[in-house]
């Protein structure tokens, strides 16, 4: 008789919903449940997670296991990361393995730790015993003996690499090899911080207890711009590392600013580590250890930081948890703020969802009490709310081609005559939306998505928004061949910023918008320097919106408030009011007081007479009610089925194969719409089409969903993509 077999089921990142099962070589300890293995597949291999022990036995009929390669020297994933990790790929209709990547997906994991190599004194006298050498000597002791790098020891003795290489083969210094990660800047939640106003001071108090009662708990933190949500947050984060836990501060992206990282550093001390898309693999590899270790306490990352191996979860705050930046739209989509909700419950921790303008979704779960809320509604060392007034395009008395009211122009003149800062926001990159010949009607349009090209006239070129294609603007029509009658439609910042420009040849204009920056770092970087009083006037896209802090500016003009209705989808109200008022928000802190001028054709809509009103509850009970009656979420649930391919009629089969299993969904309480080509039908050369799930509350929609897919499995030709909780409908 054969010993039993040795096996472990592993996670591996490959699209299917089960682990693989493989054999652990005799000898070897048995890798515990969540250990980082690499396994073989295929002919090569990939790293994966011990999900269980295996279930293949002898009498499958399989001849013999692939063995696991190494085990890898890093933390197990702890249990709770992976309670989360199948419960993440359940609602979100992923495969585990895809699900289980996102949690180990630091570059060079496994790898050794980076050493670099040090010289310290040796045990035997240089031989023969130069001047350089007894400089050497000398820079050592001055050290007081300790280790020095090769290029340092050698700078400071004024001698070359050799003099230090000659003497470690004698004897005379000795070589080690240190880690190269730095260790994490302790923390220390024991430091005072800003005074807290009566307000703050109440909430912070509540949150603290929240904290140290253990245990799950969400909480909405509503406030508005300027009422001091971080300090309170970061209250509550005190209270986790106080008793030794950690905590994770979600932000949008491009909300990391040098400025938040200060404020965190005024409260503990130090920065605490960062995890988003610019930082630098090692940096990321030892900020992952780290948090596994339980060495990181405290980090502040964008949407991707949830999945970081934290060993012991006190607190997740989601700042800005209105944010659209949450929802990750390709690849794993996920709902960043609900799945910050979900780990937090997986891991026993109190999670805080700070905004100004919270989510509907968020608002409701407040009004039901499945959260808790504080209000913060003082506006902490300021004044008070910007004056919001509206601005009646029709009665304006704008010129063609032209997009600042007189209105609002006085209104910049006289901040430039005082020396503060104006903003115009309009969400629309590039120059002009659309380019027209106006001899012959031609416009000129993507030739692989269903999008028109904008014109960048900075950059001199027409660009494609969905796919990044991108051509120069020619001469004449290629259509028609007239010259000189292509004709720019519409505003964008660009066209804005020559606006400005005319109107004040004095002012400094900036543009703020992702097209003028390459890396988020380097549009943080802009951000600051406008921050800091580096223009008069800055035209934003919706990247002003989210949390910067412009103290000198005053004055916020909205070109096209009207902008964001017109997309006609669920929540274009709720975002429309979120951004005009986020936006308008940026006015009048540090004790000067704000104006908003918002440019509008229907002052008289209902959405904007409530953003100008500045109530808030009373526009989110009226969209509330909406929403229920349509069955609409959150009063009822979504999904969306989106096939695409390079072949349209292989598509459009695929879809209608999907549609013909819709009683499967029906018998489950789960309607389907569709099939249609999306809104936009082509995207990077593939065809498009939607079909929409609708349920209520409470019926296993993920579960339906899962055997309906499964009944018309689309050719390999044609891509399904299941989006629970859709955010974009394009
Ligand atoms: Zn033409
Ligand atoms: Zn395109």
């Amino acid at each position: 008789m054969s010993a039993p077999p040795r096996t472990v089921a592993v996670a591996l990142p490959l699209p299917v919903d089960h682990p693989f099962d493989y054999a652990v070589p005799e000898g070897w300890d048995m890798p515990p449940e969540g250990a980082l293995v690499e396994a073989p597949v295929g002919k090569g291999s990939a790293i994966g997670v011990v999900w269980g022990p295996g279930r293949w036995a002898p009498q499958d009929g399989v001849a013999r296991l692939r063995p696991v390669v190494r085990v890898l020297d890093e933390a197990p994933l702890a249990p709770a990361l992976r309670g989360f990790l199948a419960r993440a790929a359940d609602y979100t209709l992923t495969p585990l393995g895809l699900m289980a990547r996102l949690a180990t997906r630091a570059p060079g994991l496994g790898d050794p730790p980076p050493v670099r190599e040090v010289y310290g004194p040796g045990d035997a006298a240089p031989d023969p015993a130069t001047p350089a050498r007894a400089r050497v000597l000398a820079a050592l002791a001055e050290q007081g003996g300790a280790p020095m790098a090769p290029t340092e020891l050698a700078r400071a003795a004024g001698v070359s690499a050799g003099v230090l290489k000659a003497m470690a083969a004698q004897g005379a210094l000795s070589r080690r090899r240190l880690a190269r990660d730095r260790p994490f800047a302790p923390l220390d939640p024991m430091r005072p911080g800003r005074p807290l106003s009566p307000a703050q001071a109440g909430a912070a108090a509540t949150l603290r207890a929240k904290v140290a009662a253990g245990g799950y708990g969400a909480t909405l933190l509503r406030g508005v711009t300027g009422s001091g949500k971080t300090e309170v947050y970061l209250e509550a984060a005190a209270e986790a590392l106080g008793q030794g836990r950690q905590a994770l501060i979600l932000l949008p992206e491009i909300a990391l600013t040098a400025g938040f990282l200060a404020r965190v550093a005024g409260r503990f001390g130090d920065e605490p580590p960062q995890w988003h898309s610019d930082v630098p693999p090692a940096e990321r590899r030892r900020l992952w250890r780290g948090v596994a270790r339980g060495e990181a306490r405290l980090v502040v990352g964008a949407r991707s930081a949830l999945f970081l191996p934290f060993r012991d979860l006190g607190l997740i705050v989601v700042d800005e948890e209105h944010d659209a930046a949450y929802k990750q739209e390709d690849g794993v989509l996920y709902h960043a703020r609900d799945m910050a909700v979900l780990r937090a419950a997986c891991e026993g921790a109190q999670v805080v969802l700070a905004s100004a303008t919270p989510s509907l979704e968020s608002w409701v779960n407040a009004g039901t009490g499945k959260y808790d809320r504080l209000d913060l509604p003082e506006r902490f060392g300021a004044a008070s709310l910007p004056r919001l007034v509206a601005v009646d395009l029709r009665r304006a008395g704008l010129k063609r081609d032209r997009w600042i009211s007189p209105a609002l122009a006085q209104a910049v003149a006289e901040r430039l005559e005082a020396g503060e800062q104006s903003l115009l926001f309009l969400n629309r990159r590039g120059y002009a939306p659309l380019t027209l010949c106006r001899a012959c009607g031609h416009f000129f349009e993507c030739p692989d998505c269903d999008a028109r090209l904008v014109e960048h006239r900075f950059r001199g070129r027409l660009v494609c928004h969905q796919c990044g294609h991108a051509e120069p603007v020619p001469a004449a029509c290629p259509a028609c061949g007239a010259s000189d009658r292509l004709h720019a439609t519409g505003p964008g910042v660009e066209r804005l910023a020559e606006e400005a420009a005319a109107l004040w040849p004095a002012a400094r204009v900036a543009v703020l918008s992702s097209d003028g920056a390459d890396s988020a770092v380097a549009l943080r970087a802009q951000v600051e320097a406008i921050a800091e009083g580096g223009a008069d006037v800055v035209i934003g896209t919706q990247i002003v919106a989210k949390g910067h802090n412009f103290p000198n500016l005053t004055l916020v003009g909205v070109i096209d408030a009207d902008l964001g209705l017109q997309n006609g989808d669920l929540r274009a109200a709720e975002r429309t009011f979120q951004l005009i008022r986020q936006v308008s928000g940026r006015a009048g802190r540090a004790d000067k007081p704000g104006l908003a001028l918002v440019q509008t054709v229907a002052p008289e809509h209902p959405v904007m007479q409530a953003i100008l009103a500045g109530d808030e509850a009373a526009f989110l009970a009226r969209e509330a009610a909406a929403r229920r009656a349509a069955g609409a979420p959150p009063f009822g649930r979504l999904a969306a089925a989106i096939l695409s391919g390079a072949d349209e009629a292989k598509v459009w089969e695929a879809a209608k194969a999907l549609a013909a299993q819709a009683p499967l969904l029906e018998a489950a309480g789960v309607r389907l719409f569709g099939p249609v080509a999306a809104p936009v039908s082509r995207i990077r050369g593939r065809w498009r089409v939607r079909l929409l799930a609708k349920a209520p509350r409470g019926v296993g929609l993920q579960e339906a969903l899962r055997a309906w897919a499964a009944a018309a499995r689309p050719p390999a030709s044609v891509r399904l993509t299941l989006d629970v909780d859709p955010q974009s409908f394009l």
